[in-house]
C-alpha cells in the first residue's frame, strides 16, 4: 500500500491568471528534482463532479500527479512547493487554485524516474511549456541553493503570451546571482506592436539552435524535457533531428 503523509498548506501564490504556487509544510523529504508527488485529495471536498459511482460510495479520495517544484535543499527542511495551472474544464486542478493556508492535503511519494543529480548532470538544458515548468523550477532551485556552481543550466521557457509566464521574477533573479544559470523565455502569440524582445513562435529546429549557439550537441548536455505531451513529442523529435543521442534527452509528459 501507498505510504501518504499530511501536510499543511504554509504559503501560497498566485504566479499567473491561471496558476497557483503553494508550499506545503510537514515531515522532511527526500526525493531527487524532477520527480512527483501525488495529492489524494478528499472526495467530500471535491464534489461530486468526475467522480464515478464506485468512488462515492467508497469515499476514495481524488488522486493527481504534481511535480515537486521545490529542491530537495527545502524537502529536507520539511517543504514541498506545488505549481498547479487550471486546466479548462479540469476538476482538481481548478480546486487547488483555492486553497486555504492551513488547509491539509494528504500526499504520497516521491515516484518517477525523470530526475536531475547535480553531481552527475553538468551541462543540463531544459525545455519547458506552461506548467511543465514546475520540475525545471525545482532543477534551477537545486542548482543555486545547493551552490552547485559547476553546474551549467539553461532553460528555454515557451508560452503564448507574456503574462502566462510563470515564476518569472524568481527566475530572473536566479540567473541575475547566478552566472552558471542562463533563462530563454519564448512566445507563440505575440501582440502586434508588443514591446516582447524574446524568441517568437514555436520552438523548433532554428530556434534551438540560435538560443543555445553550437554547443548544442555534446556529450556531456543532458536535455530535460517537460509540458503537455504534443510539446514533448515535438521537442524529442527537434533533438533527434539536431543529432542529440536518446541516452541524453530525459521527458516527462504531463498527457
Ligand atoms: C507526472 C505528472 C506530473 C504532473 N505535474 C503537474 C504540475 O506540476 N502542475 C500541473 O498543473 N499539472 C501537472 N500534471 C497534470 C495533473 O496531474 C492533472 O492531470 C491536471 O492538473 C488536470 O487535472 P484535473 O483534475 O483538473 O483535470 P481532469 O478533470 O482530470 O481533466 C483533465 C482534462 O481532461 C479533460 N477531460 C476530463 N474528462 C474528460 C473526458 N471524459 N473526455 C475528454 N476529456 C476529458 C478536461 O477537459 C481537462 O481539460 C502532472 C501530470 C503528471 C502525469
Amino acid at each position: 500500500m501507498v505510504q501518504k503523509s499530511v501536510y499543511k498548506i504554509s504559503s501560497m501564490r498566485q504566479e499567473t491568471p491561471d496558476t497557483v504556487s503553494f508550499v506545503l509544510s510537514g515531515a522532511a523529504i527526500e526525493f531527487l528534482c524532477g520527480q512527483f508527488v501525488m495529492i489524494h485529495y478528499p472526495l467530500e471536498l471535491a464534489g461530486k463532479h468526475g467522480a464515478s459511482e464506485k468512488d462515492l460510495a467508497e469515499g476514495k479520495p481524488v488522486k493527481r500527479a504534481y511535480s515537486i517544484a521545490s529542491s530537495s535543499v527545502r524537502g529536507l527542511k520539511g517543504e514541498i512547493e506545488l505549481c498547479v495551472k487550471a486546466m479548462p474544464d479540469g476538476w482538481i486542478s481548478k480546486l487547488l487554485q483555492e486553497v486555504k493556508l492551513g488547509q491539509v492535503l494528504e500526499v504520497s511519494g516521491p515516484f518517477g524516474r525523470f530526475t536531475f543529480d547535480p553531481l552527475k548532470d553538468k551541462d543540463i538544458v531544459m525545455l519547458a511549456a506552461g506548467s511543465g515548468i514546475a520540475p525545471m523550477h525545482a532543477m534551477i532551485e537545486q542548482i543555486c541553493l545547493g551552490d552547485h556552481k559547476d553546474v551549467k543550466g539553461h532553460l528555454i521557457f515557451s508560452n503564448k503570451v507574456e503574462s502566462d509566464i510563470i515564476y518569472r521574477k524568481v527566475f530572473d533573479k536566479f540567473a541575475c546571482d547566478n552566472s552558471n544559470v542562463k533563462i530563454s523565455n519564448t512566445l507563440t502569440r505575440c501582440a502586434d506592436g508588443s514591446s516582447w524582445d524574446g524568441s517568437e513562435g514555436r520552438i523548433n529546429f532554428k530556434m534551438l539552435s540560435e538560443i543555445c549557439g553550437d554547443s548544442l550537441v555534446s556529450e556531456s548536455k543532458v536535455f530535460f524535457i517537460c509540458g503537455p505531451s504534443v510539446f514533448v513529442k515535438s521537442m524529442r523529435e527537434c533533438l533527434e533531428e539536431l543529432g542529440v543521442s536518446k541516452e541524453n534527452v530525459r521527458f516527462e509528459s504531463y498527457g
